[in-house]
């Protein structure tokens, strides 16, 4: 097992407070909750909970910033400010993925890939900065000019998820400051770690008061950030029901623009011609990496009729093989996130129990990682297409698996869920890849692979899985608007 640095564990073991202005604070009540280890049960720290009167007092910091410092300030500067957050990142990078891997659980190497992933993000987006333009547009009447500059939206809010702490607040950081707007980021109570530690870097790099502030809280702050009548956008990613709710927020307060990244039940499919190689490479992955954590995660596998034993026989084997354990310990699997998300789990695999028929795992780990929130890798055959582990989504090491006789009906299975994230088939006839490509209703395809990304290609999902694209150009769609100017000449 790795041993924690001791700034890694100074940092996760002292309380923390909010971010504004540039300065560290107390809740105005005082109010705060616990964050824990998910491998052990243990309390790591408190952490201030951001109530009405702290979000107000963001808000007036970042609206004043918006209209002063933030507006003054050249669009290269602003890149300069993020390539010195992406370079203080990676000079912190041994301490930010311990504390992650503290705080979240996921196996050390992965923290580590994934700072490495918000680096990438913040260096892609630094590209953007200066090069966010609007057009000229020739109308009627030739003694008028029309042209459109993209600006600004204001003061954006940023309410992320536990499962990817530090890259799901970058991938939403790096374009709203880039295209020059005053970002709130309020992470989730589960893990709060390393927005607070980005914060310290921000400031370290030079960010004016108010151009990132983080306000931690649990339970209350995002709905109160969803909910403020000068916040002029809100950037999410979370489940799919609190996603409805900050569309409601938006419609009861200020109607302030809103992009989601919901949740996903991601059809994984596999054709009698594809190369069993590089599915088997692929498929446990695909199934249980972030121990299931993870909102593309293939979680109903399609397996054409005459391969179906072969695969479902290989992924049982492949997944016992997994090893689980505490993020220090580098295991392939970490804990879950908390004791709610393990009944949540747990209680999935009970429903599956009754209505599928289970292959392999379905328990929760005994032994020397009793006290942590690790459960086995687990697969269900189903047949039954209307069964709740099916239809909804688990989040949690937990796939389920069915086969399929030809293209019509793997289509029909494929589309009939309400949600639309991701989607991969595997064949080696390329012109059937595109064939379903092109019906798959889903954000994302994949041919021959899983889980590819890359800062530049967007992302987002189709039906409940979301509104707007992030990453790649599209995402600057998400934090400017466009306004027309008209001049008589
Ligand atoms: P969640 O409730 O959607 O939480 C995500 C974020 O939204 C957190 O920062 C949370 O803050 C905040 N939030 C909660 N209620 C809010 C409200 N009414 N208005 C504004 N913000 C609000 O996710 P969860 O409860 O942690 O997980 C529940 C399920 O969501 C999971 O089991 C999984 O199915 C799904 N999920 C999906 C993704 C994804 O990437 N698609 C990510 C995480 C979870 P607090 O921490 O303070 O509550
Ligand atoms: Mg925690």
């Amino acid at each position: 097992m790795r041993k924690i640095s001791k700034e890694a564990r100074e940092f996760c073991e002292a309380d923390k407070q909010l971010f504004i202005g540039n300065k560290w604070v107390n809740a105005a009540d005082g109010a705060d909750f616990e964050t824990v280890n998910p491998a052990n049960g243990t309390v790591l720290c408190r952490i201030q909970s951001a109530g009405e009167s702290d979000v107000n007092t963001a808000v007036d910091v970042a609206r004043k910033a918006f209209q002063g410092k933030m507006y003054r300030m050249s669009p290269a500067k602003r890149a300069g400010l993020l390539h010195k957050l992406a370079e203080l990142l990676l000079r912190d990078l041994p301490v930010i993925s311990e504390i992650e891997c503290l705080d979240n659980g996921k196996p050390i190497d992965r923290a580590i890939g994934d700072v490495r992933a918000a680096v990438a993000h913040l260096r892609y987006y630094a590209g953007w900065a200066d090069k966010i333009e609007g057009a000229h547009i020739p109308v009627s009447d030739p003694d008028t000019m029309v042209y459109t500059r993209r600006e600004a939206l204001g003061v954006v809010g940023i309410i992320v998820p536990w499962n990817f702490p530090l890259v799901m607040a970058i991938w939403k950081l790096a374009p709203a400051l880039a295209c020059g707007n005053c970002c709130i980021l309020k992470p989730a109570q589960q893990t709060s770690l390393t927005a607070l530690y980005l914060a310290n870097l921000a400031k370290e790099a030079g960010f004016p008061p108010g151009m990132l502030q983080v306000l931690t809280g649990a339970g209350e702050t995002g709905s109160i950030i969803a909910h403020h009548p000068d916040i002029d956008k809100v950037g999410f990613t979370g489940s799919t029901a609190v996603g409805k709710k900050i569309l409601a927020a938006s419609a009861a307060s200020n109607l302030k623009k809103v992009s989601l990244e919901l949740g996903g039940k991601s059809p994984n499919i596999i054709f009698d011609d594809a190369d069993f190689a590089s599915v088997r490479e692929s498929l446990v992955w695909a199934s249980f990496y972030n121990s299931g954590q993870e909102c593309t995660l293939g979680s109903r596998i399609y397996v054409q009729e005459g391969v179906y034993d072969q695969v479902v026989t290989q992924l049982a084997e492949d997944a016992r093989k997994l090893t689980i354990g505490p993020g220090l310990g580098n295991p392939d699997l970490g804990p879950l996130i908390s004791t709610d998300q393990l009944d949540r789990v747990m209680g999935y695999i009970e429903s599956g129990r009754s209505e599928a028929e289970l292959i392999s795992g379905g328990n929760r780990l005994k032994g020397e990682f009793s006290d942590g929130y690790f459960v086995e890798p687990t697969i269900f055959a189903a047949e039954n297409q209307s069964i709740r582990i099916v239809r909804e989504e688990i989040f949690g090491p937990v796939v389920t698996i069915s086969s399929f006789s030809d293209e019509d009906e793997l289509i029909d299975m494929a589309n009939d869920t309400r949600y639309g994230l991701a989607s991969a088939i595997w064949t080696q006839n390329i012109s059937r890849g595109h064939r379903i490509a092109q019906r798959l209703q889903a954000g994302v395809v994949w041919i021959n692979g899983y889980d590819l990304f890359h800062p530049a290609v967007p992302f987002g999902g189709y039906k409940e899985s979301g509104i707007g694209r992030e990453m790649g150009k599209s995402a600057l769609d998400l934090y400017t608007q466009e306004k027309a100017v008209w001049v008589k000449l």
